[in-house]
């Protein structure tokens, strides 16, 4: 395995991590019933998908 020749100083390592900051996830309204969810996830409430029904809920 290869092993870093310098040690870098807590300025280069805080600069390289200055670009590690989480992105907030993306959220869009449901074509279906309208609710918010998450971009290229089915929906949770509906159960659809690109205007289709992929999951259905079960009767009880
Ligand atoms: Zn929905």
């Amino acid at each position: 395995m290869a092993v870093p020749r310098n040690r870098h100083s807590n300025a280069r390592k805080n600069s390289k991590r200055a670009h590690h900051a989480k992105k907030p996830k993306t959220c869009v309204s449901c074509n279906n019933c309208g609710e918010s969810k998450l971009s290229h996830v089915i929906c949770t409430k509906c159960g659809f998908y690109a205007d289709r029904a992929v999951v259905t809920q079960e009767q009880s």
